[in-house]
């Protein structure tokens, strides 16, 4: 079955914000006209436009003051699980919260040079408000056309991101129960995340992860795993392993540091947490590295230090500079000619005949730590030296 829809051009914005309900906890408009309308069904996102200052939902205001469109809004009449039918916004979910919020006076826009709540608004202003018309789409179709029309419609404004999607698609009891946890900016543990986990509770940045951790360590997508749950409320095992993974954290790194910010912690613990560590050590390696200037990627300390020390490739080492590598070469030549010996020390050292009074170019050597990095060595002037290519690639990590 496809999807009707039906114009209706003659509900007003007092029909429409009658027993509007707003909830400051989850950030979202309830119900709107007189309880027939569900602003935020759940495959809808959280209220967004309130951020950043509240600049949209106050142009929502003055748009509709000055008598300018606000545009399409679309319903989606739906049975709900107690058998009624009601009206679900589709799109419009915040252009409907940014009025009903203005109309019961959640927040002022400037009027005259000050700010202005709807109750200090002129009367035949409010009325203006009151009577103001808005254009409305009454959808009526099978859930899978009305969710994929959602997706193709809700481009526009603040897009979707992919996680809200999947919340779309996906709606039901878990994706429910897993916001009013992951997706709430108002919980207390979202400054703890925060230090592991980049992002915003309101755009499912922390849903997103909890999601991928558990559904990693299961090796089902995250798709598949949020298919499965779909109908169940209990989060607690995407819960509790969220939770273990950053209690592990924790554990071996002690307080957070901004480089930890963002790290894939779920691959991480999957992939060490079976190991034993001291947790001293562990975090008195880490700042060394931290704070050694050699190491360009600093993001990769924490796992170079998991993993034993052993892939250097992980930190990125900063290698000698070209000048270094010129300087070095240029003084290194000049005493080999004079001692006519290969200007490779090693070569001079350890070659065959062919190669012991071989003097390479530069192009044929590569700038070595003396005393390696690993143990200390300095990337500086004093602490390089060029080896022909093969002595170098020889020398390996010893
Ligand atoms: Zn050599």
């Amino acid at each position: 079955m496809s999807m009707q829809a039906k114009l209706n051009t003659e509900i007003t914005i007092e029909e429409l914000c009658e027993d509007f309900i707003y909830n400051e906890v989850e950030g979202k408009g309830l119900q709107g006209m007189g309880g027939d309308l569900i602003i935020q069904p759940e495959y809808q996102r959280n209220f967004l436009y309130a951020d950043n200052g509240g600049d949209k939902e106050k142009k929502v205001i003055d748009s509709i003051l000055k008598g300018y469109p606000i545009g399409l809004i679309y319903f989606n009449k739906a049975k709900q699980d107690d058998g009624t039918i009601k009206f679900e916004v589709l799109d419009g979910q915040q252009r409907i919260t940014s009025i009903g919020r203005y109309v019961t006076n959640k927040f002022q826009i400037l009027r005259d040079g000050r700010e202005t709540y709807f109750e200090g608004l002129p009367e035949d202003l409010q009325r203006k408000i009151n009577k103001t018309k808005i254009l409305v789409y009454e959808c009526e179709g099978d859930e899978s056309d009305i969710k994929e029309w959602f997706e193709t419609i809700n481009i526009v404004g603040i897009p979707l991101n992919e996680q809200e999607r999947s919340n779309a698609i996906y709606s039901g009891k878990f994706v429910t129960a897993a916001k009013a946890v992951f997706s709430n900016s108002r919980n207390s543990q979202i400054q703890k995340w925060s230090a592991y986990i980049k992002g915003v509770a309101n755009r499912q940045d922390f849903l997103a992860t909890a999601l991928q951790w558990i559904s990693d360590s299961k090796n089902e997508t995250v798709s598949e795993y949020m298919s499965k749950n779909r109908r169940s409320d209990d989060i607690s095992e995407m819960e509790m392993y969220f939770n273990a993974v950053l209690d592990w954290a924790k554990m071996i790194f002690g307080l957070p540091v901004k480089e930890m910010q963002g790290l894939e912690w779920g691959r991480l613990y999957e992939t060490y947490h079976k190991n034993q560590y001291k947790s001293e050590s562990v975090q008195k390696r880490v700042s060394e590295f931290l704070a050694d200037e050699a190491v360009t990627n600093n993001k990769g300390v924490f796992e170079y230090v998991l993993g034993g020390e052993q892939d250097k490739t992980l930190l990125n080492i900063r290698m000698f500079d070209e000048r270094t590598k010129r300087t070095v070469y240029q003084r290194q030549t000049n005493e080999a000619k004079e001692k006519g010996v290969s200007n490779c020390p090693d070569c001079a050292n350890f070659g065959n005949t062919a190669q012991k009074a071989k003097i390479y170019e530069l192009k044929e050597m590569d700038a070595d730590h003396v005393s390696a990095w690993s143990h200390g060595g300095e990337t500086a002037a004093e602490n390089c030296q060029m080896l022909c290519k093969y002595h170098n690639r020889s020398k390996g990590n010893r």
